[in-house]
């Protein structure tokens, strides 16, 4: 059964060429640190070669250190292998006594006698193995709590294992390439839709796009481009961006805590690294210059990655292509950070398809707006955008990924415009703007502590809040509360799965930033365009009607419990009594009844667990109401149901099956189709008769158009995003209920898009609005 007692004997290197390096350490670190946790005698690291097909040692205590990247198994030998090739923990609880003739000296130590209980535990990214973590102890076995605890740890550290299983195979392969070519001069306007509708902001197109990455390490390896003189040598270089990598660190978890520390670390393992490094130092000491040996071996590690054929690692090109931009620009210095979009060019950022992690990775130092192309209004990157404070603006020309680097561009945020090589007038008027308004969209004021109608009715705004940060903004606001914190943003900014412990601490600061207001947590919603980029699984065809929200945490219970457990061992510490939990994307009775069941699993457990000091109160549970069925379930749901908050962005994504991500099909995305105001009516009437609080926290309820139709049918409370809540709480109290009433029965009687907006208006933003047309 123990993949020890198979060890054989040593081999030659099952991979060549990686130095003792600083991947290495980081390994030793690890391994050393699970080893104390988790009281074992031996932690062994495994990585899986894909070229070899095996999983080599590769960080172990407790073992000859010549073992390491040495000693290597077949996935499925022994219990390692096993547990590799399975996907799953396996453990043992008497390895000596099961096996009997262990090659103990080299591994057991003197204590071979005593009963040697192991565990392995695969390291996944998403499906996909990265490697397996083996632990041995003396007597006592592995519990499955402890299982499960170390099945998050070694969750935690499958993002570093993975980019280290990287480089050593990086360290052993080849090179190929790509490359493309663009440009564009001309001065124009491109119009495009606000994320930011106050804010102005002036700087140089930085267009994140892998082809573009490629055109300039390929300028530089074909000697089309003559570098500049250093300022740096490459070691100093090399130690400089390291610093200031990790000085980024040090502010972005500062002001953005659930991004935390984590985004940087491959980068500075990759400087840390001889494989990459050492690489451009031999080809220097060989005559070459920096900025060519840097952008040739940049782009081998690339092509190779990308080349692989296996998507986490084609991931892994971007941190290498991030890292060695940075690298140039710090080695050449000021005259190179032009071109090379260094941290101090002022940048705008034109970025297509991408992640929110994508966001932090580039959207740091000095970036003073972005441009997304091809992405919806009420997509969770431009949520995040929103959320961070960035000018923003939203476009559909796919040109503009083609712009050249170092392009001045006007984000005009009251137009929704984009001007590329703007008039030198425009840009000082603008300058002067943004220096009055330090570049960011004016702040939307403290709202009265009651809201009432025009008719004296009380209203409560709470606030949204993606980000920790937002947590703040909530109070000086005046929001009565936080009617959606949205939990997966963490989940998806951070590299790995964030672990039970690492939630626990996030949960309490956001309960800590609003001490005296109540809070509600929706449970994890990933999937459809919020993809955890390092669980593939959550990669489907088509994502929005695929594994999302409350089906994956059905489907994987121990995601869904440790959030659980974190959130009630938050709330508990701080003995709070007003923090409610909702589910997203719930679709039918049996759905809803088996979340409430694992959270009534969770706060049974949980005390024995734990040493609590009081028994944990359980919360108000309330759904999400996102899916048409819902309306269609509405008395029975809100029978169940401790409250109903209709998140409007998914109500209408499904209800007109229009995907809320696509700009393409922004036009068929149409809030005030009459179908969406029945639905809402049906559900808002079901929850008002059945005596429980309705809200609404999608963009809708930002739109004052829709607030007399909100009131007239009950609805009274609202969570929106913390700069809109004063001006929220203005409209409402221009409203009496009466009149809303009396709107609210007239849009039930339309039966066409144009009935409505001969009632309500044309919004705004035409391309939203306009019907498709015939
Ligand atoms: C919604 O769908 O309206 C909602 C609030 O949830 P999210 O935008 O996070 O999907
Ligand atoms: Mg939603």
């Amino acid at each position: 059964m123990s993949e020890p007692a198979t060890a054989p004997p040593l081999r030659p290197p099952a991979e060549g060429g990686l130095k003792a390096g600083s991947v290495d350490d980081v390994l030793q670190k690890i391994a050393a640190e699970m080893a104390a946790r988790w009281g074992a005698f031996l932690c062994g690291l495994l990585l899986f070669n894909d070229a070899s097909k095996r999983l080599v040692l590769r960080g172990c205590v407790g073992c000859p250190d010549e073992l390491r990247g040495r000693w290597h198994i077949h996935a499925g030998d022994g219990l390692a292998g096993a547990a590799f090739a399975e996907g799953v923990p396996l453990h043992s609880a008497d390895v000596a006594r099961e096996v009997g003739h262990v090659p103990v000296e080299q591994f057991f130590g003197q204590d071979a006698d005593a009963p040697c209980a192991e565990v392995a535990v695969p390291v996944l990214r998403g499906e996909e193995g990265v490697g397996v973590v083996l632990l041995l102890r003396w007597k006592e076995p592995f519990r499955p709590e402890e299982i499960n605890g170390l099945r998050a740890d070694v969750a935690r550290h499958a993002g570093t294992l993975e980019m280290a299983k990287a480089l050593y195979m990086a360290a052993a392969r080849d090179e190929s390439d790509g490359r493309r070519a663009s440009d564009a001069r001309s001065r124009r306007t491109v119009r495009g839709t606000a994320v930011t509708p106050r804010a102005v902001a002036f700087g140089v197109s930085s267009v994140v796009s892998r082809e573009r990455a490629g055109d300039l390490f390929a300028a530089f390896r074909d000697r089309r481009r003559t570098p500049p003189p250093p300022v740096r040598t490459f070691d100093e270089g090399v130690d400089y961006t390291i610093r200031q990598l990790e000085r980024y660190q040090e502010q972005i978890g500062e002001r953005l805590p659930e991004a935390a520390r984590l985004l940087f670390d491959a980068q500075i393992m990759i400087l840390r690294d001889e494989t990459f490094t050492g690489r451009v130092r031999k080809a220097v000491a060989e005559g070459d210059d920096i900025a060519h040996a840097l952008c040739d071996a940049a782009l081998e590690f690339t092509a190779f990655f990308r080349g692989s054929g296996v998507e986490y690692l084609a991931e892994k090109a971007q941190d290498m292509e991030d890292v060695a931009f940075r690298l140039l620009g710090n080695i050449y210095g000021a005259e190179a950070h032009e071109s090379l979009a260094g941290e101090d060019s002022g940048r705008i950022l034109l970025l297509g398809e991408c992640f929110p992690s994508d966001i932090f990775r580039f959207a740091h130092g000095g970036v003073r707006g972005i441009v997304l192309i091809g992405t919806g209004s009420t997509a969770h990157v431009t949520l995040l955008v929103k959320s961070l404070g960035i000018p923003a603006i939203l476009a559909e020309d796919a040109e503009l990924l083609r712009l050249p680097d170092g392009v001045p561009l006007v984000l005009n945020g009251p137009t929704g415009e984009i001007l590329v090589n703007p008039d030198k007038d425009v840009v000082r008027h603008v300058e002067e703007a943004v220096r009055k308004t330090r570049g960011v969209g004016a702040p939307g004021g403290r709202a009265r502590p009651e809201t009432l109608t025009r008719d004296g009715a009380r209203v409560h705004l709470l606030a949204n809040v993606n980000l920790l940060s937002e947590a703040g903004s909530a109070v000086a606001a005046n929001a009565e509360g936080v009617g959606l914190y949205r939990t997966e943003f963490p989940f998806l900014l951070h590299p790995a799965l964030p672990n039970e412990e690492d939630q626990v601490e996030l949960y309490g600061k956001l309960l800590d930033a609003v001490p005296d207001r109540p809070v509600t947590i929706r449970t994890l919603d990933v999937g459809g365009d919020k993809v955890l980029s390092y669980f593939q699984s959550t990669r489907e065809e088509n994502p929005a009607l695929g594994l999302r929200s409350t089906r994956f945490t059905l489907r994987y219970p121990y995601i869904f419990d440790q959030q659980l457990r974190a959130i009630f061992r938050a709330v508990q510490l701080r003995h709070r009594a007003d923090v409610s939990i909702m589910f997203p994307m719930i679709g039918s009775v049996e759905e809803f009844d088996a979340a409430v069941r694992r959270v009534d699993y969770c706060l049974e457990t949980l005390g024995t667990r734990y040493a609590l000091d009081g028994p944990v109160a359980r919360p108000a549970i309330g759904t999400m109401v996102e899916l048409p069925a819902l309306v269609h379930l509405a008395d029975a749901m809100a029978r169940r149901a401790a409250f109903f908050s209709i998140g409007t962005n998914d109500f209408i994504q499904y209800m007109l099956a229009v995907d809320r991500a696509n700009a393409a099909v922004r036009r068929y995305y149409i809030p005030h189709h009459p179908a969406v105001l029945h639905g809402i009516a049906r559900v808002a009437s079901a929850g008002v008769r059945a005596g429980i609080p309705v809200s609404v926290c999608g963009e809708m309820g930002h739109d004052p158009r829709f607030l007399p139709f909100f009131l007239g049918l009950g609805i009274r409370h609202f969570s929106l995003d913390p700069d809109r809540i004063a001006e929220v709480q203005e409209a409402v109290s221009r409203i009496s209920l009466d009149e809303a009433s009396r709107i609210t029965a007239r849009l039930l009687t339309c039966e066409t898009v144009s009935d409505v907006e001969r009632i309500l208006g044309r919004p705004a933003d035409d391309g939203a609005a306009a019907q498709p047309s015939p």
